[in-house]
């Protein structure tokens, strides 16, 4: 797989997820490991050394609402991975997500987006924007043209996210990258699913790059977190806000996202392999109906995410041929998956979006965005593949005899 700008060989990304902003000589005591700096403010030499510091003559911490040494790590990580300027990290990706928007828009502006976002962006398009008087357009999420049209109208903000939750849509940024600069808009890309280990936003065009730690980045469902990639002139905004909105990520947060980053890159690899494999697996499984995974020769978008992603993610669903009451016989069998909420941990996680991702949402709702009753998102561990396929088989089999349509 090879993406068409910059290529980034894997080696270069498991060592910057490794050493990017550790300056041991630094830590206190000569530790190997990033200190977690609990400490809430910074002592100076003198108040000439403090104003230095306050006016960012000199580089330092002075209040940890606003910078802090171990946050600044986790920092650094995802400014180079993302190959970005600038990044400023949140305390969830929520709030890199509400931090970015509101730091950048204000009544009277306009966003372009699409109808598959997370849920909690879409909570913001639909019941905060009106309250703003900011106005959303959320189009069809592939219909590419009329995306462009729309942005072509003019707007101050094109949100794209890709692949997209639970039915793995990918956008092909460059393209609406290059629509959104045409017409003057802020191109910010949810780049949480694909990791900057698979894609680089920044790279295909967009401005702004945000991820949830909470997934990937942190890897193990023990912390949350959020941030924002892209120019110095796009996040400094977006810093000054968050330093008033208090959405500060906590360092011990921060210690645990870069801890579980040593690994991201290996991670990712194996994450994105075995979703391939079990892909293929259950596509061809007689109990599924369909599979969603951009990986698969038979994806919508495939084209799509062959040209801007080096690998496929973690993240897959598919239908069983059956109904609801299917998927609750099926989750409680499968002994290796949490049934859970989350995504992008080192376990697999399984869930329906009637209870996690789309919750908020009618049956009726659910179905007019492409999203049956049966749908089961399937968030690939870095277990043995072998297992996790027996651990499916198992499920589906025992699941085809209680359903059989
Ligand atoms: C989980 C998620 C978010 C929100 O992240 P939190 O850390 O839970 O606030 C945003 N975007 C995507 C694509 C996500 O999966």
């Amino acid at each position: 797989m090879k993406n068409n700008k910059e290529e980034k060989n894997s080696s270069s990304f498991s060592t910057m997820s490794i050493w990017a902003g550790e300056d041991s000589k630094d830590f206190w005591q000569r530790s190997t490991q990033a200190p977690v700096v609990h400490s809430v403010a910074f002592g100076y030499q003198d108040l000439d050394e403090w104003y230095e510091i306050a006016i960012h003559q000199k580089p330092g911490h002075i209040y940890s609402r606003n910078t802090n040494p171990t946050v600044a790590i986790f920092e650094e990580k995802l400014r180079l991975l993302e190959g970005a300027e600038a990044a400023t990290s949140f305390s969830t990706g929520m709030a890199a997500i509400s931090n970015t928007l509101f730091a950048h828009l204000s009544p009277g502006e306009r966003v372009v987006s699409v109808k598959d976002t997370y849920g909690g962006t879409n909570e913001i398009f639909l019941n905060f924007f009106p309250r703003f008087k900011i106005d959303a357009t959320l189009c069809d999420t592939t219909d590419h043209e009329a995306i462009e049209k729309e942005v072509a109208k003019g707007c101050k903000v094109l949100y794209l996210e890709s692949p997209t939750n639970p039915t793995l849509k990918v956008v092909d940024l460059e393209r609406l990258a290059k629509a959104g600069h045409k017409a003057g808009a802020i191109v910010v890309v949810d780049n949480t699913f694909a990791t900057p280990i698979n894609t680089n936003p920044l790279q295909l065009g967009a401005d702004l790059v945000i991820h949830s730690g909470t997934k990937f980045l942190g890897g193990h469902a023990d912390a949350l977190a959020g941030v924002v990639c892209g120019s110095k002139k796009l996040v400094e905004p977006i810093f000054r806000y968050r330093e008033i909105t208090g959405a500060t990520l906590h360092p011990m947060s921060a210690y645990l996202m870069i801890r579980g980053m040593k690994t991201l890159a290996l991670r990712i690899q194996q994450q994105n392999e075995n979703a391939l494999t079990i892909a293929r697996f259950l596509k061809s499984h007689p109990f599924v109906q369909d599979v969603y995974y951009p990986g698969l020769e038979t994806h919508k978008n495939h084209e799509i995410a062959k040209k801007q992603m080096r690998g496929f993610g973690g993240v897959l669903s598919f239908i069983l041929d059956s109904d609801f009451d299917a998927v609750r016989t099926f989750l409680p069998r499968l002994q290796y998956a949490h049934v859970a909420a989350n995504l992008g941990s080192v376990e697999t996680v399984a869930g329906p979006p009637r209870t996690t991702s789309h919750v908020e949402v009618t049956p009726e709702q659910r179905a007019a965005m492409g999203i049956p009753e049966s749908l089961i998102r399937y968030s690939v561990g870095i277990e043995d593949v072998n297992m996790l396929i027996e651990d499916l088989t198992q499920a589906l089999d025992y699941t085809s005899k209680q359903h059989k349509k």
